[in-house]
C-alpha cells in the first residue's frame, strides 16, 4: 500500500535532512517534490493545489520547534495536511432497527465482497445482520453472496432473483420483526453509470430509508473512481465510501482525493480478498502509513481481535520461564499467520522496514513443515533427534537435514536467550533470532 507515493515523498524530506533550519529556498524545493509526488500519485489537481498552498503557508510561517529538526517538522506539517485532506473519522451510522445499509457501485468494484466483509465486521461488534442479494445484473453475484454468507454464518435473502426492486420489497416485509438488526443490501452495479441503474437505486433507497448508502470504489481505478463517486453522490446523496483494493494501490490518488472532491467521508477500506481484510478508515493512521511511520495501532487492534489471547499469554510466560518448546513455536507461527501475510504486517511497522517478505514467508513455511513432521515427543524434547530421525523428518517435510540442523541451532540460541531473560541479564549486542 502506498509504496510509490511513500518513496517519492521521502525524497522531499531528504532535501531538508541535515539542514539547520527551514528556509524559503530549501522549503520551496521540498514542496515542489511533494507537489510532483502527489500529481504522479494521481491525486486530483484541485486537491494538490489546496494541499500545497496550505503546506507552504504553514511551513514558511512556522518556527521550527526546538525539539524537531527541519525534516521532522516538515513531515509533521505534511502529515497534518494529509489528515486534513482526508477529513475526520466518520463512524458508521446505525440509527433504525432494523438499520438498512445500501452498498452501491460499479461492477467489479468489490461491492459483493464488501457486503460480506461489512456483515462480518458488524457481527463481531455484536450485531445480528442479514444480507439481501439484489445484484441481479452481474451473473453469479447472488450465488457469490450466498457462498460468502455461508462462510460467515449470516443469512442471505434472495427472492425471485430477477427484479431487484421486487426482491427488496419482499425482503423488507420479511425482515420486519424478524430480530435482525442490520440489513445489508447488495445492489446491482453496471459497467458504466446509466440511468436505469440510478432509477433502480433511487427506488430501493425510498423503499428502505437506509441509514447508510455506501459507494464502493476500487482504489486502482484512480480518478475515474473519484468521478463516478461524484456522480453517484449527486444523484443518490451517498453517506460515505468504501475504498477497496487498497492492498494493490501504490499511489493513493483515490483516498487522498475523494473526500475533498465529494465532501463525503471514507468509512472503510478493503485491504485484500479475504473477509477479514477490511478496516475502519482512520485518516491519521493512513497518513502514518503513507509517510512510512507505520500503523502500530491497527496492528495491535488486529492482534487483539484475531489472536487467541489466552494462548499468547501462555506462550509468553513459557518463554519467560525458558520452557518454550518447538511445539510452542509451531503454535506461535499459527497465531502470527492469523494477522495476515508478512508483507501486511511489515507494512504497519514504523520505518517500513525493508524485509524480504517472500523469503520470510518461505522460511516460516519450511519451519512449520519441519515441526509438523516431528512426533509430539520430538517437538517437546528435540535432544532425541538423531541422524535417522532427522532423515525421516527431512523426507516428510520436503526439506534437508541441514534445514533441520539450522532450525535446531536457532532454537538452541533462542533457549540460551530465554535463560538469560530469566536471569534478568540480556547480553548487549544480541542480534535477535534468525528464524
Ligand atoms: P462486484 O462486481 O462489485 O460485486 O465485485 P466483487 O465483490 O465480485 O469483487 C471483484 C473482485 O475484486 C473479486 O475478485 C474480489 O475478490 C476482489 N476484491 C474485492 N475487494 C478487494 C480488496 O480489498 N482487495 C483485493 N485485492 N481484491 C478485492
Amino acid at each position: 500500500m502506498f509504496e510509490g507515493l511513500q518513496e517519492k515523498l521521502s525524497r522531499a524530506f531528504k532535501v531538508l535532512s541535515g539542514k539547520g533550519k527551514i528556509t524559503e529556498k530549501n522549503i520551496q524545493e521540498a514542496i515542489k517534490i511533494v507537489k510532483l509526488s502527489l500529481l504522479e500519485a494521481d491525486v486530483n489537481y484541485k486537491v494538490v493545489k489546496k494541499f500545497i498552498e496550505d503546506v507552504k503557508r504553514i511551513a514558511l510561517g512556522e518556527e521550527v520547534l526546538r525539539s524537531l529538526t527541519p525534516d521532522q517538522m516538515f513531515i509533521k506539517i505534511v502529515k497534518d495536511e494529509l489528515i486534513k485532506i482526508m477529513g475526520e473519522k466518520a463512524p458508521l451510522k446505525i440509527v433504525h432497527n432494523p438499520s438498512y445499509i445500501m452498498l452501491v457501485g460499479l461492477q467489479g468494484s468489490g461491492k459483493t465482497t464488501t457486503v460480506a466483509k461489512l456483515a462480518n465486521f458488524l457481527k463481531r461488534k455484536g450485531k445480528n445482520p442479514i444480507l439481501i442479494a439484489a445484484d441481479t445484473y452481474r451473473p453469479a453475484a447472488i450465488d457469490q453472496l450466498i457462498t460468502l454468507g455461508n462462510k460467515i454464518s449470516v443469512p442471505v435473502f434472495t427472492g425471485d432473483r430477477k427484479n431487484p426492486v421486487k426482491i427488496v420489497k419482499k425482503a423488507v416485509e420479511s425482515v420486519k420483526n424478524s430480530g435482525y438488526d442490520v440489513v445489508i443490501l447488495d445492489t446491482a452495479g453496471r459497467l458504466h453509470i446509466d440511468d436505469e441503474m440510478m432509477k433502480e437505486l433511487e427506488e430501493i433507497k425510498s423503499l428502505t430509508n437506509p441509514d447508510e448508502i455506501l459507494f464502493v470504489v476500487d482504489a486502482m481505478a484512480g480518478q475515474d473512481a473519484v468521478n463516478s463517486a461524484k456522480t453517484f453522490n449527486q444523484r443518490l446523496d451517498v453517506s460515505g465510501f468504501v475504498i477497496t483494493k487498497m492492498d494493490g494501490d501504490a499511489r493513493g490518488g483515490v483516498i487522498l482525493s475523494i473526500r475533498y472532491v465529494t465532501n463525503k467521508p471514507v468509512k472503510f477500506i478493503g485491504v485484500g480478498e479475504k473477509i477479514e481484510d477490511f478496516e475502519e478508515f482512520y485518516p491519521d493512521r493512513i497518513a502514518g502509513r503513507i509517510l512510512g511511520l507505520g500503523d502500530v495501532l491497527t496492528l495491535i487492534e488486529k492482534a487483539e481481535k484475531e489472536l487467541d489471547q489466552e494462548k499468547i499469554k501462555k506462550l509468553g510466560s513459557k518463554f519467560i520461564r525458558a520452557e518454550f518448546t518447538l511445539e510452542d513455536f509451531r503454535e506461535q507461527i499459527k497465531e502470527i499467520k492469523k494477522l495476515g501475510s508478512l508483507s501486511k504486517i511489515v507494512e504497519m511497522l514504523p520505518g517500513a522496514p525493508k524485509v524480504d517478505v517472500v523469503a520470510g514467508e518461505k522460511e516460516l513455511k519450511r519451519i512449520e513443515a519441519i515441526i509438523n513432521s516431528m512426533t509430539p515427543e520430538e517437538r517437546n524434547n528435540p535432544k532425541i533427534l538423531n541422524a535417522s530421525r532427522k532423515k525421516r523428518i527431512a523426507t516428510g517435510s520436503g526439506t534437508t537435514v541441514q534445514d533441520i540442523n539450522k532450525l535446531l541451532k536457532n532454537y538452541e540460541d533462542m533457549k540460551k536467550m530465554m535463560k538469560m531473560f530469566k536471569k534478568g541479564k540480556l547480553p548487549f549486542g544480541i542480534r535477535g533470532l534468525k528464524f
